[in-house]
């Protein structure tokens, strides 16, 4: 009987449920990881993000046989299905839009080869299907909090197929693969192991400090189970399990409320008349808004395809509400550049920081230069990534509509903004 699972987003061979379930039908299966390239080309930061995946697959390809292909996921699952005939396709259930849209292709695929599709829930800690809809996180929380499970599968016990199909060694050569060094999926364990979680409550909104545990592309690209990650945090950091809660809270809104993808989920909010000036676009996607802990932000994400949770509201906020643009453009910037994008959190909390998603508190304001005074206060974040303002005063970096900055002239007012902005939200 033959079986073949397919690597998603869980690129692991520890603790991992859809694995299991392959292994359990068959100890002799299919591993099969696919590049997508429609995928990977909406990305900027395509090659960042390759090289990022691809080490994770080389690392799975260093221990199991596992047949990739660099193409397009219908062409690649009919080249297996026309070389090895099986009977199930087993892979983990997708909660994201264009996850189901690819579960469903390959539900369509499965099902005119005759193959027996298995969807194995896996990359969360409680069911998302079984937390009763709530709107509001707190309550979410309470009732997410009841439903964990921890369950371990063990070890695996397995052998794969000789098969005249692609390894990774046949098709390295044709990705386009490009240098990144800020995150490396080898670090994902030492990172979990030595991450000082006692610590995260007091250091987590200090983005000039290491006080975050930077797994997010570990947790995204599933190096490390969601469950392994709890384990380490649980009775160290209930703040941090809350962080873990948020985003399953993102899936549970989108799961609930589909249209949240492009539409904003608070019905008051939609229709605003976002002012979407092109030169405030560019000046914001460039860093050079004359904000210097903005501007900081926005070179971090290009740098290094990250940015700290505290500037990405931050940043989120000012482009919304002191430039007025749309959130779906931020959005899509994100997307372009962020190693950890993920679609579902990435909207849950552009909607979220944009006072137009699930969210009870009516506007949230973030003013760039209180934020810089207290999440920055000596200024080591904001210098450290516009180094040619490091001979300042901190002072005169928080305040640039105080102070004359050899710098870029603010491109706009804050406080004169933000009343335009009350008025476009009617807050
Ligand atoms: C505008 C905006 C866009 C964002 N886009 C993404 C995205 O595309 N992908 C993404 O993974 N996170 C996103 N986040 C959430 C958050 O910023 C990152 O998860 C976090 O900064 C990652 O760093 P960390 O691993 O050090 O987090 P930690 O503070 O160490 O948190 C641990 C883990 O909890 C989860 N988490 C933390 N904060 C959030 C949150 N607000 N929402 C959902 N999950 C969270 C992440 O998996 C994270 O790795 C976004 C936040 C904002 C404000």
């Amino acid at each position: 009987m033959g079986v073949v699972y397919l690597f998603k987003r869980d690129l692991r061979l520890h603790d991992n449920r859809g694995l299991a379930k392959a292994a359990e039908l068959s100890k002799e299966f299919l591993p099969l990881f696919i590049f997508d390239r429609e995928i990977i080309g909406e990305l900027r930061a395509e090659g960042e993000r390759l090289q990022y995946v691809f080490r994770a697959v080389k690392s799975l390809s260093s221990r199991i046989k596992l047949y990739c292909f660099y193409d397009s996921t219908e062409r690649a699952l009919r080249e297996v299905f026309r070389v090895y005939r099986p009977k199930f396709f087993i892979t983990t259930a997708s909660y994201s839009w264009s996850g189901r849209e690819r579960n469903e292709l390959i539900k369509r695929v499965c099902k005119e080869y005759g193959v027996e599709l298995v969807e194995v829930l896996e990359n969360f800690l409680v069911n998302p299907e079984e937390v009763p809809q709530r709107k509001v996180y707190t309550p979410f929380y309470k009732e997410w909090s009841k439903g964990i499970d921890l369950r371990d599968i063990g070890s695996l016990d397995f052998v794969v197929p000789e098969l005249p199909l692609p390894t990774l060694k046949d098709i390295e050569g044709s990705l386009p693969l490009r240098e990144y060094g800020s995150f490396s999926p080898e670090e994902c364990k030492n990172r979990l192991k030595s991450f000082p979680f006692e610590r995260y409550e007091e250091l987590r909104n200090f983005p000039g400090v290491d006080g975050t545990s930077r797994l997010s592309p570990c947790i995204r690209f599933g190096l490390l189970s969601t469950r392994e990650v709890y384990r380490e945090a649980q009775g160290r950091s209930e703040q941090f399990i809350k962080e873990l809660a948020w985003r399953e809270f993102w899936y549970h809104i989108a799961l609930h409320f589909p249209w949240v993808r492009d539409t904003e989920f608070q019905e008051k909010r939609r229709g605003i008349r976002w002012e979407n000036k092109e030169e405030y676009i560019r000046a914001f996607f460039e860093g050079r808004t004359g904000y210097p802990i903005v501007d900081a932000g926005v070179r971090q994400l290009l740098e290094e395809k990250w940015v700290h949770n505290r500037i990405r509201m931050v940043l989120a906020s000012f482009l919304t509400k002191v430039l007025l643009v749309d959130w779906r453009i931020g959005e899509r910037f994100f997307m372009e550049h962020l190693l950890d994008y993920d679609e579902v959190v990435n909207v849950g909390n552009w909607q979220w920081s944009a006072s137009v998603g699930a969210d009870p508190k009516p506007f949230r304001l973030f003013n760039p230069i209180l934020q810089a005074q207290k999440y920055d206060p000596d200024c080591a974040y904001t210098k450290k990534y516009l180094p040619e303002l490091s001979h300042l005063p901190c002072s005169m970096l928080h305040d640039p509509l105080s102070h004359s900055l050899p710098y870029i002239k603010p491109i706009v007012n804050y406080y004169e903004r933000i009343s335009l902005a009350k008025h476009a939200f009617k807050a």
